[in-house]
């Protein structure tokens, strides 16, 4: 037989554990054509049994064959092709999909099994349930009985072998289930149809077989057979013992009417007698009469050895296939259940890809690429390189590690003339810069102090070095706008640019009388003298010519004193330090020959920090007065430390302490100061607090104008004549003020000798011999922690040259050579940089880059959770919506894969709409941040490029793949008996 089932087994675990046998053990065949029904009690296993043929469910036990083939051989994926290719079904509450015309629920059908749209064919199947007119409409406009009948006709359309029905006309009124009836008798002539059904009348009518079920079991099965009425003429016919049939139109003879007399005499029954058509046809299905007046009656369904077998080689199924724009079109009708959940979902994700397309966009950005190109079309006519070296900072106490800093700081550090000499080699001639600053930290600030103070922010009368020609200097000697020979400058001559020239013009250049000296032309300050004072020492210069260096015009509005464009100021004074504008060229010999004059290196005492504060005692004007120091330092004649000794003495004997300028005032006594007889020295001096000052730091109170006024040179000089007078006098007292007493921890007592004081320190801790240090330090216990900086690099012993400054490459490669070997730290943790306020801002760009690109990262990151979490929320959420729809395509054949696709159309059109806008959004962002860059460095940086588009889409269909693939996993791997028992 077509189908055939061997004793089939359900059993159900009810909630309580209690195990319900639905179905036990029940084995039927099913000829090819007619209709059967499934006839017993609620709860008797009418559905189950009809689940399990049609494949919406598995058995337990038992198999299903169908045209020879075996269920037990099948995966959940071949019931699904199984009743794909040969099982219409239909419910009893129509279910047809409500987003879907009539006409296209039923040729959704027939396109699960792979087969075009054919309006014609869908037409025509609408016109055998008479629903051919209602093609266009919408279900919801539909009755029940006529989207019952649109349910059979999409049952239908595969043009299946076998229609399956449970109850179907349960929801019906009894006349249009007589009407789903008869359309289903009618393909019963063709079709095997089974239809489950609880009323025996209409079972009896129209059924050409009746399976009884109860508990599970078949308790009868029979079939319908026909009783050859009894012809006693043309007109009569006598069908069974109880009825007459009266051939339509006749005209009774005699023996007619005898035959009928017999009858009614026999059956003694009540008479009915009619002739209207309708009750005509009611009464026969009532009385089970057939079309040719024969009895029907039901008999035991016997073995039907005339069933053909078949081969299970030809039973080929279809697999489904729900094509895409219906998946689509399901997908896309969900989205509208949860607007505001939607909007978030959409948003959270729109956010989350925009940091993502940030982020790889970032990741592109190459701080060489972007440095070599601002520089291409930057208009510089030099460039500078500047040498760094990387240090890690390591405490130790009493000789132990104890901290090292995990980050690395970065040192300045001069070039060697052979460094200085490579790189000529390389870019040609160029400038050495050298500014005698060994300290790495600072530079050495000159400023030229025959000048008077510039009221225009635009002028600087500071030199930021010098530069020493190189051999072949034809590119400086053409730049000259004076009558000068460079081959003839001597080792205090200087050529300065034509912007010092102009910022000593404006601010006043004074000659060695104070005078102003007049500058019009720039041959006049030619042969004048520039002095110029560092932290060192005072040094004097030669003007012998000017060469044309101008700073760009843009700031030309720094010249307007009001200007408060800050970031033009920056730039402003990052352009004067890494140009040339104040470094005066020189010769060769100018380095040697001004190196001590103008030096500012300074070596520091060493100092230490005690356990035990240590306390002085001295005498303040009779009184007994004391003081704590917690540090302490070792005097050293090297060091440039401003200390002054009395008597000009350049060495400190062990029982010696030098103080603080006021403490040391404080020592020698105010009364002894008041009563001394200071008629000598200049009357500023003759005020106390004014003498200290002036010592301390060059300056005093002016009583008469209320103002701090710098005492002149002379004055101080007097003040440190004045100090060793009164000390001489405290002397020759003998009341030794000059006497201190030093207590040491045990409190013992040593007696030292006041020396002298230093002044302009910020540091207040008193000043011994080294070896009283020493010992000092040994009896009170120091805090023996220092820092060191720990690195490969070792300042050579002739480095010199703070940047070097050469002419603009024309070759641009030799231009990319240079931004590609910059911050490529050597093996000796050394590198160079290329100086300019370009290079400050990219580096700037680069770091405001990296953070953000962190910032991006991390959002993004949990940006990108939450919005897969709310997105797996929509998803579940309309997947609970669309449990319906899930089911009838389940049962119309659509494998889990059709679910998969509904779902995932469904999140890839959200993922996709969220693409778009990040799309949008980082272009948008990128273009502003690209504004902002342009300002700070004159370029756009960020390219948000097919890469960064290709990963965004990346992160866009993975995030949307999880987000959908599990919920929608539970309900794809559902039985569709599960996601119908939803309906
Ligand atoms: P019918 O269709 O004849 O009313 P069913 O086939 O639906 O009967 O049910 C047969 C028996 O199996 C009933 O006792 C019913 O309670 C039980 N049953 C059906 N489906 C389930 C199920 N999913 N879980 C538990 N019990 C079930
Ligand atoms: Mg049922």
């Amino acid at each position: 037989s077509m189908l055939e089932i061997r004793n089939l087994v359900k059993e159900y675990k009810a909630k309580g554990g209690v195990a319900v046998r639905a179905l036990d053990g029940v084995s039927l065949q099913f000829a090819e054509t007619g209709m059967v029904f499934l006839l017993g009690k609620s709860g008797s296993g009418k559905s189950t049994l009809l689940n399990l043929c049609g494949g919406l469910d598995t058995p337990d036990e038992g198999e299903i064959i169908i045209k020879g083939r075996s269920s037990k051989d099948f995966t959940q994926a071949d019931f699904d092709s199984y009743r794909n290719t040969f099982i219409g079904f239909i419910f009893q509450e129509y279910n047809v999909l409500d987003e879907f015309s009539v006409e296209d629920n039923i040729a959704l059908a027939l396109e699960l099994q792979g087969k075009n749209k054919n309006r014609e064919q869908v037409l025509a199947i609408l016109r055998q349930v008479e629903m051919e007119a209602f093609a266009s409409r919408k279900p919801n406009t539909l009755s029940g009985g006529q989207k019952q009948r649109v349910a059979i006709a999409r049952a239908l359309v595969k043009n299946p072998e076998i229609i399956m029905a449970d109850e179907p006309t349960g929801a019906l009124d009894s006349n249009t289930g007589k009407q789903v009836f008869d359309t289903l008798k009618k393909l019963s002539e063709s079709k095997l149809v089974i239809v489950v059904s609880h009323d025996r009348e209409f079972a009896e009518i129209y059924g050409d077989r009746i399976i009884e079920l109860k508990d599970g079991k078949i308790i009868s099965d029979v079939s319908k057979s026909h009783v050859e009425a009894r012809k006693t003429s043309e007109n009569l016919r006598f069908i069974g013992d109880n009825t007459v049939s009266v051939q339509n139109g006749a005209a009774l003879t005699d023996a007619d009417m005898r035959n009928i007399r017999d009858f009614l005499t026999r059956s003694q029954g009540n008479v009915f007698i009619t002739n209207g058509a309708k009750e005509i046809t009611d009464f026969r299905k009532a009385a089970h009469i057939d079309e040719n007046d024969a009895r029907e009656t039901f008999l035991d369904t016997k073995e039907q050895p005339a069933l053909p077998a078949y081969d299970p080689a030809n039973a080929k199924f279809i697999r489904s296939r729900l094509p895409a724009r219906h998946a689509i079109r399901i997908g896309a009708s969900s989205m509208k259940l949860k607007p505001i959940r939607l909007l978030f979902t959409i948003l959270l994700s729109l956010v989350a890809f925009t940091m993502f397309g940030l982020f790889s966009t970032f990741t592109f950005y190459n701080e060489k690429d972007v440095l070599y190109n601002t520089y291409l079309t930057s208009g510089y006519d030099t460039i500078r390189f500047e040498k760094q070296y990387n240090y890690v900072t390591v405490t130790y106490e009493n000789g132990e590690e104890t901290y090292r800093s995990s980050y690395v700081n970065t040192e300045r550090t001069p070039f060697t003339p052979e460094e200085l000499n490579q790189l000529q080699k390389t870019y040609g001639d160029g400038l050495g810069i050298f500014d005698y600053s060994t300290d790495g930290n600072s530079y050495n600030s000159m400023s030229i102090s025959n000048t008077y103070a510039s009221k225009q922010q635009y002028y600087v009368s500071t030199l930021y070095g010098f530069a020493e020609l190189p051999a072949d200097y034809s590119r400086w000697q053409d730049l000259l706008v004076t009558d000068t020979d460079l081959a003839a400058l001597g080792d205090k001559d200087v050529v300065i640019s034509t912007y010092l020239f102009d910022s000593l013009k404006e601010s006043g250049l004074q000659d060695n009388d104070g005078k102003k000296i007049p500058l019009n032309a720039y041959q006049d300050i030619v042969g004048k003298t520039l002095q110029i004072s560092t932290s060192g020492s005072n040094l004097e210069v030669t003007v012998k010519g000017v060469f044309r260096y101008d700073l760009p015009q843009e700031f030309d509005d720094l010249k307007e004193n009001s200007s408060n464009d800050y970031s033009l100021q920056d730039k402003f004074s990052k352009t004067l330090r890494n140009g040339i504008y104040l470094t005066p060229l020189v010769s060769p010999a100018f380095y040697e020959a001004n190196k001590t004059a103008a030096a500012s290196a300074q070596t520091y005492f060493e100092t230490a920090y005690l356990e035990t504060p240590l306390t002085i005692a001295f005498q303040n004007d009779g009184n007994e007065e004391s003081a704590q120091y917690s540090g302490l330092a070792a005097y050293n004649a090297a060091t440039k430390e401003n200390v002054h000794l009395v008597g000009g003495r350049t060495t400190l004997a062990e029982d010696e302490i030098v103080l603080d300028v006021y403490r040391a005032f404080n020592v020698l006594g105010y009364l002894l100061f008041e009563s001394f007889d200071k008629s000598d020295f200049d009357p500023v001096l003759h005020d106390f607090n004014n003498c200290m000052n002036i010592l301390q730091n060059g300056t005093y109170w002016d009583y008469e104008t209320q103002n701090t006024v710098a005492a002149s040179a002379a004055v101080r000089e007097q003040a440190f004549a004045l100090f060793d007078a009164l000390y001489q006098a405290a002397v020759d007292t003998g009341e030794s003020n000059v006497s201190l007493t030093v207590i040491d921890p045990a409190g013992n007592t040593s007696t030292f000798t006041l020396a002298g004081f230093y002044f302009n320190y910020s540091n207040s801790d008193p000043i011994f011999a080294q070896s009283t240090f020493d010992s000092l330090v040994a009896s009170f216990g120091f805090e023996n922690s220092r820092w060191e900086k720990e690195t490969n690099y070792v300042v050579p012993a002739d480095a010199k040259y703070c940047a070097a400054v050469f002419s603009f490459p024309s070759d641009t490669r030799l231009l990319r050579s240079a931004v590609d070997g910059s911050n490529v730290v050597a093996e000796d943790d050394s590198f160079y940089i290329l100086a300019s306020p370009l290079s400050d801002s990219v580096s700037q760009a680069t770091d405001m880059l990296q953070s953000l690109q962190t910032i991006f990262m991390w959002v993004g990151i949990v940006m990108a959770v939450f919005s897969m979490l709310l997105l797996f929320n929509f998803i579940s959420v309309s997947i609970t919506n669309k449990k319906k729809e899930i089911g009838i395509l389940r049962a119309v054949g659509a494998r889990s894969a059709d679910v998969f696709k509904i779902f995932f159309s469904e999140s890839a059109i959200i993922s996709g709409i969220c693409f778009v806008l990040a799309m949008i959004a980082t272009f948008v962002t990128c273009f502003f941040l690209n504004q902002t860059f342009m300002d700070m460095i004159g370029a756009s940086i960020l390219v948000f490029g097919p890469i960064s588009w290709l990963i965004l889409f990346g992160i866009a269909a993975v995030t949307s793949f999880i987000a959908t693939f599990l919920p929608v996993l539970s309900i794809a791997r559902k039985k569709p008996v599960e996601s119908i028992r939803a309906l």
